[in-house]
């Protein structure tokens, strides 16, 4: 039986990455029935809506989505699209592995990191008003059965995959009430869990010091604006934001899209490293219970870019887009993906 899947290309570079991550996806064997559905500024010019219920329906029945980046409008405009699915689905987790790769040059060697963000509420709640002219509030929200859920999530996923510590990350010193909360189920969930070692650390000094030792940390816990700033900074440890992946995850369903954004300087012109959301895609094959496969994905991924020939710009080559995927594919299964190309080309 085929996967049905929801596919949102996006907006910016997303349909020249999701197009590679289709290709490389479907050359492991893969059957997989993609539902191209729209969100952002290409369903509002559809259905002056930019998230139809056509949209929300598909991935209600498919219970996975992998979804190119989203452009949302800076100080004006509709609210992220990308926060209202996760809101939407109640996708309360974001998984954003670091790792770096040989081939991939970068400050260091070895990091392997797993960003754990809440997903759901904090500033990314929406909640913000005038008070007075010259005056806003933006409402920070935090609430015990969010931050118990998202500490359970970690410590479980530590201990599904082998992690050894797990830092949650936090300005507790200031925001006592709010990030104090946070910190107390984080330390709450941290007691069931005695063989995961379990730190804190205040956000600034978490950021100089994934600078200058990123080596000490394993897994970080985050509410979702420090997750969203550090995931950025992790990628920056690795290679960039065009190699570093994502999931959303949640009860009823989960979306795979990648770190980065919608890349408009490069949109289009066929240059945009694809790796992130093929990346994003093994975690898919992952989700879905197709172990091999994402094997072969990410061993594919990782012999291309140790090989260095065909690398797109953002590390140092020249190649497409779609050059670097076909590479992909071509690693994937020498023997059988010859046909394949040449059927794509
Ligand atoms: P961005 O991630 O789009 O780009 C930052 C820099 O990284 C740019 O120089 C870009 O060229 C480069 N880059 C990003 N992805 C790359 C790739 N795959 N290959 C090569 N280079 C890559 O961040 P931004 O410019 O701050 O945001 C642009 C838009 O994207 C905004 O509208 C923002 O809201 C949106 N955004 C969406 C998501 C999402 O859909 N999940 C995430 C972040 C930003």
């Amino acid at each position: 039986m085929p996967y049905h899947v929801s596919l949102i290309a996006g907006d910016g570079i997303g349909p020249e990455i999701t197009q590679a991550t289709r290709e490389v996806l479907e050359a492991t064997g893969v059957k997989i029935v993609w539902e191209e559905v729209f969100a952002g500024q290409k369903a509002i010019e559809k259905d002056n809506n930019p998230l139809p219920e056509k949209t929300v329906r598909s991935i209600k029945k498919n219970k996975v989505a992998l979804k190119g980046p989203l452009a949302t409008p800076i100080a004006t405009g509709f609210a992220s699209v990308n926060v209202l699915l996760r809101k939407s689905f109640n996708l309360y987790a974001n998984v954003r592995p670091a790792k770096s790769m040989v081939g991939i040059t970068s400050r260091y060697k070895d990091i392997d990191l797993v960003i754990l963000r809440e997903n759901t509420e904090d500033l990314y709640s929406g909640i913000e008003h005038v008070v007075a002219p010259g005056v806003v509030e933006s409402i920070k929200v935090i609430t015990k059965k969010a931050s118990l859920r998202i500490s359970e999530f970690a410590f479980k996923y530590a201990k599904a995959h082998g992690r050894k510590k797990i830092t949650a990350i936090h300005k507790a010193n200031i925001m006592k009430l709010s990030d104090g909360l946070f910190l107390d189920c984080a330390r709450r969930v941290a007691k069931k869990y005695p063989r995961i070692e379990y730190t804190e650390m205040i956000v600034d000094n978490a950021c100089m010091q994934l600078v200058l030792k990123p080596h000490q940390f394993d897994m970080l816990l985050l509410e979702n604006l420090y997750g969203d700033i550090v995931s950025d900074l992790a990628a920056g440890l690795v290679g960039g934001l065009g190699v570093v992946p994502a999931g959303n995850f949640g009860e009823k369903g989960a979306i795979f899209e990648a770190v980065h954004g919608t890349a408009p300087d490069i949109a289009g012109k066929n240059k945009a490293n694809p790796m992130a959301l093929i990346l994003s895609g093994a975690m898919m094959l992952d989700h879905l219970g197709e172990k091999a496969a994402a094997r072969k994905v990410r061993a594919a991924v990782a012999g291309v870019v140790k090989k260095g020939k065909v690398l797109t710009r953002d590390l140092g080559g020249s190649a497409s887009t779609q050059e670097f995927a076909h590479e992909i594919i071509r690693a994937i299964d020498r023997s059988t993906s010859r046909d394949y190309i040449a059927k794509i080309s």
